[in-house]
């Protein structure tokens, strides 16, 4: 059995139940490589929610994609088995509990050699994320393409919040900050402190101001002389990309690459070892009319798909 999104030449897009890239909605893990599973959380952002609804705004977007990546001249649906997994549990206003039951949920995808890919929801749930993944497969480095390195200590006094998650990640050593490379920050500060932050826990950090001059291919070698071999989860916040581009989410800072710029720097990241990927902090609400920011984060999922598939192609 093998699974794979509904023949668009047979039925149109804008038919069917909206799961993500029109695959099958699919409660089991039994012949899949890739499932798609959305975390409807917002409940620890610090400015503007709304991401809850997030994953019902990508899976709408989605289903304009096509199979085929020109760019990366592979097909993702003749190497990898794909499904729609549902939604993870939450618990809104119990942002810990949250945390506990997404972790559940994404275990036994991990213990499955089954490769998530996550819509959120605000970064907040990369936490559980990466604690799920980190129990199977050890600490993952991390690839981290955001406005924010999301490295603060705390807000109003609590720890577990949106912009705190890297810095906590490191300290439960879920993930291996000198594998990890975080880029594509911006925007104001609350100080000159926060500048270092980053790279006091150990990662890499390639500002935005930096990451613009380079190219995605300088970028991409970057980060695989980084990463290595090891496991690798690759986080991508939506904010990464201009508002003018990706207007729909809690706390934009503009000033960023263009969605085109956004998904060369995704497409790479070719050759490295992800066992999960995630799109986060997209907020369809602040979308209308034209969904272009859920459009943007579908493309950035198939871009993510595509890096997948290219490495399972060259097996
Ligand atoms: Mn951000
Ligand atoms: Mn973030």
């Amino acid at each position: 059995m093998r699974y794979g999104p509904a023949d668009s030449s047979q039925t149109p897009r804008f038919t069917g139940v909206r799961t993500f890239m029109r695959l099958p909605y699919v409660g089991t893990l039994e012949g899949v490589d890739v499932a798609i599973i959305g975390v409807p959380t917002d409940d620890a952002v610090s400015y503007k929610s709304g991401a809850r609804f997030g994953p019902e705004g990508i899976r709408s977007a989605s289903a304009l994609l096509r199979p085929y990546n020109q760019r990366l001249r592979v097909d993702v649906t003749e190497h990898l088995s794909l499904i729609d997994h549902g939604d993870s549990p939450t618990v809104p206003g119990y942002h810990l509990e949250t945390l506990k039951r997404i972790q559940e949920h994404l275990e036994p995808v991990h213990r499955a050699g089954v490769v998530p890919l996550c819509l959120g929801g605000d970064h907040s749930m990369v936490l559980a994320e990466l604690r799920a993944a980190a129990a199977v497969h050890g600490p993952l480095a991390l690839v981290h393409l955001d406005a924010h390195a999301d490295v603060w200590e705390s807000y109003y006094g609590a720890r577990y919040f949106h912009g705190t998650i890297f810095k906590r990640a490191v300290e439960e050593g879920v993930v291996d900050p000198h594998a990890s490379v975080q880029a594509g920050m911006r925007g104001t500060l609350y100080g000159a402190s926060d500048i270092e932050a980053p790279r006091q826990l150990g990662y890499d950090a390639i500002y935005w101001d930096e990451l613009e001059q380079m190219t995605p291919d300088a970028y991409g070698d970057r980060v695989r002389a980084r990463v290595g071999d090891r496991p690798a989860f690759l986080s991508f916040d939506i904010d990464f990309v201009d508002p003018a581009f990706a207007p729909a989410t809690g706390t934009p800072e503009v000033g960023g690459p263009s969605s085109g710029q956004a998904l060369a720097y995704l497409r790479a990241l070719t050759g490295i070892d992800f066992r999960a990927f995630d799109c986060v902090e997209v907020a369809p609400v602040y979308d209308q009319p034209a969904n272009i920011t859920a459009w943007v984060a579908a493309s950035a999922c198939f871009e993510m798909l595509s890096l997948l598939a290219l490495r399972r192609a060259a097996r």
